[in-house]
């Protein structure tokens, strides 16, 4: 179809309507950049999506990465050739680099505007891009924690595009519990390690598009204790480095096999045997035992990247339903009596119309709710303001559970909802709907299942700094709310999102002293639903963002501007009618500790 994959008008409205990324030019770290240079990048990245990630997004699903056997060396991946084509043309235009300081060869953008060129790649094709953002995932890791040597050995050419980067945790008995790594090392000469042990589901671990693989892998060193206060993290090459960056020898990251999954098949995804047939050497990253600490530096870089991802493949599949249902004719209205009338497109069906709403309120949202977390994290790093700093970093930890598994678990929903929309077309493979489930569905599985998130919310992160990262969503909420009372058209929805901000207070309130009588496994028991009210929350204070920014334009927009945001406003009532509601049978579920998982026997299944 011809229309772009997603709508450059409303990353636009969200980058500098909502956001106001003008603003960070402010700081002196960007203070070169202005709306020129970013439409410039943002371009840039559409034309590359575009053009070469969107237009072998489904030949790489049909051809999925296959082992082929290769005489002495046992064997290699292939991949289709235009994977490397789309790379070289990000590492090109400078991508892998684009946030990282101008002696390091990049171009100092914001981290949202970095995000903002990433949506296209996301909708593009989000298993190729796989590949550069683990990559630049791993770089940033190097770059908080690795020693300057490391750095200019691993790091630069990761900057380049010229090595990749892994995230090496899993393992089969250690999944959402990392705390059972099995992985060993212990001291080799010249102050490296000696890695032995298996990894599981390692993504982009094997290929021929790098000079090198950098892995980060998580393993115990002999004697260090048990859980996740023994594990360090280690570089682990595919092949070693020289001191002079040469490539050396073999490192014996041996690939025993390619895991087949439902979606997100060009990228690669492994089984690895570390040390097994020969010295697979690692580089300890910082001190000993730090391992975790260090990794979630990139877990929490990912989790945002998989929330903003996962958005990105529904708003794919919205603006394909969309386009759709434009043209599919089918029936009459309820009204027409005249069977040999013509047929209506089925976008004149209101059923279909709620179910564009459907997607179009979560994608937009789930967008600039990413897109608001990557601005985030460029206050907390530039903010000349040590406060502002500080409460940046507490609220991107609050959201980031949020933004992972709210965005990913409702962006898969909206997903079905294009299926639906095309009917039998849907469920055939010859339409692009279906890939975009299927590749969206590992969202709520990996970087920490959607389960453990809600715990992570609930146990944790809400109770954080004696919740004072709640307490900043809720007063940052509650202005939202007081600006929208102050609009007549907006009163409604500051109304509701106010009594919902109340019920979030009250609940969490009731649910952590009730922890104190019941016990955590009591209360977490039902995190999911806590995330759930959670999210629609912060879900429903994005729309309101965004209904006072139209409300405020609209009554000077015409034609296509003027339709643009009346769809704001639409939208944000739909999720306020429709969406918000639920999160009162939340509380009230919550509110009475419902225990029927809990209570719930293995045998009476
Ligand atoms: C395609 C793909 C790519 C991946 N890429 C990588 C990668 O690059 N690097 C890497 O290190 N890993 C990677 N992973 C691994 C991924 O992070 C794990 O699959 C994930 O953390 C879940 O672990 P598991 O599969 O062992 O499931 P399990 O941990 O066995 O979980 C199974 C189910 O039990 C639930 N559960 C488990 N423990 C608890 C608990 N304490 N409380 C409540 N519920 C619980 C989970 O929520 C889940 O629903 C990838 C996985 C896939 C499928």
């Amino acid at each position: 179809m011809a229309q772009p994959i997603i709508s450059p008008r409303d990353l636009e409205f969200i980058l500098y309507e909502l956001l106001q990324v003008g603003s960070l030019s402010a700081y002196p770290r960007y203070a070169d950049h202005s709306r020129e240079t970013f439409d410039g990048a943002l371009r840039t990245a559409q034309g590359i999506a575009e053009n070469l990630f969107a237009s072998h997004n489904r030949k790489a699903d049909l051809e999925e990465p296959h082992w082929v056997k290769t005489a002495g060396s046992g064997g290699r991946v292939d991949l289709i050739p235009e994977i490397g084509v789309a790379l070289k043309a990000y590492a090109d235009a400078g991508f892998f680099a684009a946030h990282q300081d101008y002696d390091r060869g990049g171009m100092q953008l914001p981290w949202a505007v970095t995000q903002a060129c990433m949506c296209w790649f996301y909708a593009g094709n989000v298993a190729t891009t796989a590949y550069a953002f683990l990559t630049v995932a791993a770089a940033n890791l190097l770059n908080a924690f690795a020693s300057p040597e490391q750095k200019t050995r691993y790091m630069a050419p990761m900057l380049e595009g010229r090595y990749f980067g892994t995230m090496a945790m899993s393992e089969p008995q250690a999944g959402s519990s990392l705390g059972d790594v099995r992985t060993s090392a212990e001291p080799a000469a010249g102050g490296l390690y000696r890695l032995n042990g298996g990894k599981m589901w390692i993504s982009g671990a094997t290929h021929e598009l790098s000079e090198n693989i950098v892995n980060l892998v998580l393993a115990r060193i002999k004697g260090a204790p048990a859980g996740v206060k023994g594990l360090s993290l280690f570089i682990v090459p595919r092949y070693r480095v020289q001191a002079d960056g040469s490539r050396g020898a073999d490192n014996h990251v041996t690939v025993v096999g390619l895991n087949h999954k439902t979606g997100y098949r060009a990228t690669t995804n492994t089984v690895l045997a570390l040390g097994d047939g020969g010295e697979c050497l690692g580089e300890l990253i910082g001190e000993p035992n730090r391992g975790l600490d260090y990794m979630f530096h990139m877990m929490n870089e990912a989790r945002i990247v998989i929330g903003l991802s996962s958005a990105m493949l529904g708003y794919a599949g919205f603006r394909y339903s969309l386009d759709y249902a434009r043209t599919r004719p089918q029936g009459r209205l309820p009204e027409s009596k005249d069977p040999a009338s013509a047929p209506v497109p089925i976008i004149a069906h209101a059923d279909v119309r709620r179910m564009l709403l459907a997607q179009k309120a979560i994608v937009e949202a789930s967008c600039a709710l990413g897109l608001y977390a990557a601005m985030l994290v460029d206050r907390q790093k530039n903010d000349p303001d040590a406060s502002v700093r500080e409460d940046s970093h507490l609220l991107l930890e609050f959201l980031t559970p949020i933004i992972k598994a709210w965005c990913s678990e409702r962006s898969v929903e909206s997903n079905g909802l294009a299926i639906q929309i095309l009917g039998g077309y849907g469920y055939t493979r010859d339409f692009p709907v279906e890939q975009y489930w299927r590749d969206n569905r590992l969202n709520p599985i990996h970087e920490g299942t959607n389960g453990i998130q809600a715990i992570d919310l609930l146990g944790r992160k809400v109770r954080m700094r004696e919740g004072r990262a709640l307490a900043l969503f809720l007063a940052d909420s509650r202005a939202t709310a007081k600006e929208a009372a102050a609009v007549e058209a907006l009163q409604e929805y500051a109304a509701k999102l106010s009594e919902a901000l109340q019920t979030v207070e009250q609940v969490t309130a009731f649910l952590g002293s009730a922890t104190a009588r019941t016990g955590a496994s009591r209360i977490l028991a039902n995190a999911a639903a806590y995330m759930d009210l959670l999210g629609c929350t912060v879900v429903a204070w994005m729309w309101l963002k965004q209904a006072i920014v139209a409300c405020g334009k609209l009554h000077e927009a015409t034609g296509d501007d003027a339709a643009f945001y009346r769809g704001k406003l639409q939208t944000c009532r739909y999720f306020f009618r429709w969406e918000l509601p639920k999160t009162a049978t939340l509380a009230a579920l919550l509110k009475s500790l419902e225990d029927t998982p809990f209570e719930m026997q293995d045998d009476w299944f």
